[in-house]
């Protein structure tokens, strides 16, 4: 492994998408904490629903409080309104996420720009009001089935990567992260092949070296997409793949255990 990418931690981050909003998601919550423990080389988020993120948070905090400290899952939003306040029923602010507990936020996700209409320009003034409140967005990124198949694949993950540049470059010492999802691999059990994956990693590296070399030496880019205990060696194996966001697998503590377990095998060899 290069010493360039031993010098950014493995991150495993769980979206649990709309499952474990109450009574689960404080249980499974534990459970991940636990698990934190045995794996101290991978720093592991979960990004429950809104409703469970407080007694998440407070679950992780009274784990760690009772291992080590340094060991702390952190939390994280699934989405966020850009705006800091105001009339906007049913939306939750970053200042709210904050006050859940939450240190992280997922941002782009490709199912909130197919159901939601998300842009490009809104991921970047979401990406813009959580470095104002101090969050670390996770930014995601990747294109359809029809998209690949038309040979579109780096033209689109460019242009949604070219939408939030200039913010990660602003914030470079906040270090957030990208997640390369193919939209195609997501909840299908199709995952991209680790050398499918390693080609779109790169060539993100590139485009943020293009910008700093600072912010392509500290950003993880995290592949998304039907990651499971069985495939996650060899993709969290390449280059430019620094950890996983998953969702499915994310469920349970034993699938989600089995990931972040050979992320940190992988670390630590
Ligand atoms: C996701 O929704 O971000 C995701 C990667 O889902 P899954 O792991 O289920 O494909």
């Amino acid at each position: 492994m290069s010493n360039e990418k031993k010098s950014r931690k493995p991150l495993v981050a769980g979206n649990w998408k709309m499952h474990h909003g109450g009574l689960s998601g404080v249980e499974l919550a534990g459970a991940v904490a636990r698990l934190a423990r045995e794996v101290p080389h991978v720093e592991l988020v979960i990004a429950p629903p809104y409703t469970a993120l407080a007694a998440a948070a407070h679950e992780c905090d009274a784990e760690a409080a009772g291992g080590r400290g340094d060991v702390r899952v952190a939390i994280a939003g699934q989405n966020m309104h850009a705006s800091h306040t105001g009339a906007f029923t049913g939306e939750i602010s970053s200042a709210m996420l904050k006050d859940s507990g939450c240190t992280w936020v997922i941002l782009g996700h490709s199912e909130r720009r197919q159901h939601f209409g998300e842009t490009d320009a809104a991921v970047a003034a979401k990406t813009t009001a959580a470095f104002k409140q101090g969050l670390v967005p996770i930014v995601c990124v990747g294109e359809t089935l029809a998209e690949r198949e038309a040979g579109h694949t780096l033209e689109v993950v460019k242009r949604q990567l070219d939408a939030v540049l200039p913010v990660l470059h602003a914030h470079v010492a906040t270090a957030a992260a990208i997640a390369y999802e193919p939209v195609w691999a997501i909840g299908t059990g199709k995952h991209a092949g680790p050398a499918e994956a390693e080609e779109v990693h790169a060539a993100i590296r590139g485009w943020l070296a293009a910008t700093s070399a600072t912010l392509a030496a500290q950003t993880r880019i995290l592949y998304g997409g039907s990651v499971k205990g069985d495939n996650a060696a060899g993709l969290l194996g390449c280059p430019n793949i620094d950890g996983a966001l998953v969702g499915g697998a994310s469920l349970d503590a034993v699938s989600f255990g089995a990931i972040a377990r050979a992320a940190d095998a992988l670390a630590s060899s």
